[in-house]
């Protein structure tokens, strides 16, 4: 006889805990940019923290300075977004500050120029980055603001760049059906089958770094 809903998600809890794992039922904004395959593993497997990279960490610190060179009682930072999805899920963010009633996002990226036509300060940007927009879009909607701003700094001059960023509710669904992807994924997972129908996002480029590489080849070689 099976056990009721209520009882079994308990017994999951149970045999996590035994195994040293948290069912952690929350899915990252950030994670939804890329492979869903890798947010799905990454859930199930509890390996989110040791995913930084290089870039990440430099990404960290240049954020910590600015918290602390900008710190004042009319900016908050580091404030976490939560919005309800099914079944106990929810999707979850860490937005950079709010000022007021707008969000605000910081990206710090390098201005090497790989060729002539990019861009070799901020204020030659026309666009903030896409992902970034995709990012604050979802926080925009998670917390039911209507404009947000993403801050692009030169990663070697400090010099920035604002670039506003309109609520976008079709592109938030989006994020959703994206989300849903990887519930599916996690659940395929606990019942023991791969998700081997989620495809990177990028190609196989974005396998390169990854920490799951080789379950994934070993799988797909089969
Ligand atoms: S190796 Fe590729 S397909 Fe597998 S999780 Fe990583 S990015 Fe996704």
């Amino acid at each position: 006889m099976g056990y009721p809903e209520e009882i079994e998600e308990f017994n999951e809890r149970i045999r996590n805990a035994i195994v040293g794992k948290t069912p952690e039922r929350k899915i990252w904004v950030t994670s939804l940019s890329y492979c869903l395959r890798k947010a799905a593993l990454s859930i199930y497997l509890g390996t989110f923290k040791y995913e930084r990279t290089g870039e990440m960490l430099v990404g960290s610190v240049l954020h910590e300075w600015l918290g602390n060179a900008l710190s004042s009682e009319d900016i908050e930072f580091e404030v976490t977004v939560e919005y309800p999805l099914e079944d106990g899920w929810k999707l979850v963010g860490r937005v950079d500050a709010v000022k007021g009633n707008y969000p605000l996002e910081f990206k710090f990226k390098g201005f090497n120029g790989e060729d002539e036509s990019s861009p070799k300060t901020p204020d030659e940007m026309n666009e903030p980055p896409k992902l970034a927009k995709e990012q604050l879009n979802a926080y925009l909607n998670m917390m039911d603001k209507k404009l947000g701003y993403i801050y692009v700094f030169d990663r070697n001059g400090l010099s920035f760049k604002p670039f506003p960023v309109e609520r976008d509710k079709k592109a938030f669904q989006r994020i959703l059906r994206r989300a849903k992807v990887v519930i599916e994924g996690v659940r395929q997972l606990e019942s023991g089958s791969f998700p081997e129908w989620i495809k990177p996002r990028y190609g196989k480029r974005e396998c390169g770094g990854c920490l799951f590489r080789p379950i994934c080849e070993a799988v797909e070689s089969k």
